[in-house]
């Protein structure tokens, strides 16, 4: 069975192409600069392509990914007909779409009706699913959304403390992101364990340009730091992550910032770039700090308290921690960061070796606990793909 996996932001259209009996990876690329220009890197076999071609909207970008994917050069199938199903990566799926679900009209109604909630990644994501209708008839499609994992988190924990109308009526809540990531690794930790799934406490940190972290019990999640938005919680790249308020209003109130403004601040200017000045690339601050940038290091010591602030909590919730997982660009590759994380934490348990973390094997799962430590604590590259490949494939075939 072959599978298409689509993920479309707001002006770009990812995709890989699986075989589902070889969980092999036959082609995959990014389509950028949608309705500003255009620009396709399309990479098959250790072989990459790109090209400029116009795209105003993401039905074209489509169209040259179909077309290259069956095309004599840098094709690996004969023709579209040979594509099974197509899996779409859907940020939100709001309150009812609390599962991978067979996109019908009615999905789709119901995600247009989410747009007000999900404005940055609703209106591609429908496009991109339109766009699939289309260009390829009668081949079923499935959603599969970041927020499912997060249903059966309880209302104790995704009610926000507002007059509580503002749930009812207006959806103002917890929903959570990431879920496929969160979902993914904490599976494949149990797998690597040889422990069932069911008898781990577990907290998954995803650590990205965007992050959040994951309490996970019994294969369930059970609290999550993302909230109405992929805002809260964690220091981000260049998002705030957890804030009073208040500080909104304040901004508002004494600066004359419109709504708008204070969003774009708090963002696109702020989390380690706004602290640092410096850059959103963990990289780039990580470099600097070590020269000596004072607020470079200060940008990196409020990440790191943002992060543990997180895992303290969790483990109360849980009452007990088993493992931790580290993934996504940050946790997986920056071992500086993990050793921050985990350093001054064996009260709860977690104890990692040094040496091992940071002479890690990249791309596979890699344990970095430190002998005898109660909690384990893992490198796992996420792969939300494949999850998303995998969920078509079980509905795509009912
Ligand atoms: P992501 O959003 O998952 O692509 O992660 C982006 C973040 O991961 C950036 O802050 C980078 O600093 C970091 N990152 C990604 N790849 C690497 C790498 N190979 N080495 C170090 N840091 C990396």
């Amino acid at each position: 069975m072959k599978i298409l996996v689509l993920n479309a932001g707001s002006s770009s259209l990812k995709y890989q192409l699986f075989q589902m009996e070889s969980s092999e990876v036959l082609a995959k690329g990014t389509c950028e600069r949608i309705g500003a220009g255009g620009f396709i890197t399309h990479k098959r076999g250790g072989k990459s392509y790109t090209e400029e071609v116009d795209f105003p909207n993401h039905g074209v970008a489509l169209k040259k990914v179909l077309s290259l994917l069956s095309s004599k050069e840098y094709g690996v199938i004969a023709s579209i007909a040979e594509i099974d199903a197509v899996g779409h990566r859907v940020a939100h799926g709001g309150e009812m779409l609390k599962e991978s679900s067979v996109i019908t009209e009615s999905v789709i109604k119901y995600l247009e009706t989410i747009v007000p909630i999900n404005p940055l990644h609703g209106p591609p994501a429908i496009a991109g699913i339109k766009a699939c209708f289309a260009l390829m008839p009668g081949v079923p499609q499935v959603a599969v959304f970041d927020t499912s994992f997060y249903s059966t988190v309880e209302a104790s924990k995704y009610v926000y403390a507002l007059p509580y109308e503002f749930y009812e009526n207006d959806k103002i809540r917890r929903y959570g992101f990431h879920g496929t990531s969160h979902r993914y690794v904490s599976a494949k930790l149990a797998e690597v364990l040889g422990k069932p799934i069911e008898d781990l406490k577990i907290i998954t940190c995803h650590l990205g340009n965007g992050s959040s972290i994951t309490a996970v019990q019994g294969g369930k999640a059970i609290d999550t730091s993302m909230g109405f938005t992929p805002q809260e919680g964690v220091v981000m790249g260049t998002r705030v992550g957890s804030l009073d308020p208040t500080v909104v209003t304040y901004l508002m109130k004494t600066k004359g910032y419109s709504a708008q403004e204070v969003e774009d601040i708090l963002n696109k200017k702020s989390g380690l770039l706004g602290v640092s000045g410096i850059s959103n690339d963990l990289r780039n601050v990580v470099d600097e700090a070590n020269k000596g940038n004072k607020r470079a290091r200060l940008a990196i010591d409020v990440l790191i308290t943002s992060i543990k602030r997180l895992i303290g909590a969790y483990t109360a919730e849980m009452n007990g921690l088993d493992a931790i997982v580290f993934t996504a660009g940050i946790g997986e590759n920056q071992y500086n960061i993990r050793e921050m994380v985990c350093g001054n934490m064996s009260y709860l348990g977690i104890e990692i070796d040094t040496e091992k973390n940071a002479s890690f094997t990249r791309g596979i799962p890699f344990d970095i606990t430190k002998e005898g430590a109660k909690v384990s604590t893992w490198i796992i590259p996420t792969d939300e793909e494949y999850m998303i490949a995998i969920d078509t494939q079980r509905l795509a075939s009912k």
